[in-house]
């Protein structure tokens, strides 16, 4: 069965959504595979940024996303790579579509990088990939 590794970035962790997030995925009817509270490590943010490396907002984000603690997850069910995505909305959450966590519960907040409460695995490889890099002691 399909998995997506979801996080919940500090933003939503600080300000109490991750219950919220967490509740939009069990209502899809995903299954929460596993969860886990960690305050990210350099060498976890460098992994999973990788290809972001060299961009303008690469510092900022990864300076924001060892802000405080995160919520990582993985989530099982058919289709939940692209599911998950489409429940998110698009990263620019001014114009995420209203319905979507980031279109519902996420702003600009003139940062130089977009606080937009969760990421989601794109494809099956990045998911394999960034499992191991949260989880990785296995599930
Ligand atoms: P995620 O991978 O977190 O689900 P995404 O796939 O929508 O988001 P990516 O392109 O992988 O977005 O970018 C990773 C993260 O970097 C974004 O979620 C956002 O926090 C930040 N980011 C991406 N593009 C920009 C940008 N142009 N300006 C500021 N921040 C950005």
């Amino acid at each position: 069965v399909e998995r997506s590794l979801v996080l919940v970035k500090p933003d939503g962790y600080r300000r109490g959504l991750t219950g919220e997030v967490l509740s939009r995925i069990e209502a899809k009817g995903y299954r929460l595979a596993a969860l886990s509270v960690v305050e990210a490590t350099p060498e976890q943010l460098a992994a999973h940024y990788a290809e972001h490396e060299g961009k303008p907002f690469y510092e900022p984000l990864v300076e924001f996303m060892s802000s405080g603690p995160l919520v990582a997850a993985v989530i099982e069910g058919h289709g939940c790579i692209t599911g998950f995505r489409t429940i998110a909305g698009t990263t620019d959450p001014t114009t995420a579509a209203p319905g979507s966590i980031r279109g519902d519960l996420a702003r600009d907040w003139g940062l130089t990088v977009q606080q937009n409460i969760v990421h989601g695995s794109d494809s099956p490889e990045s998911a394999a990939r960034e499992i191991a890099i949260w989880f990785p002691n296995g599930l």
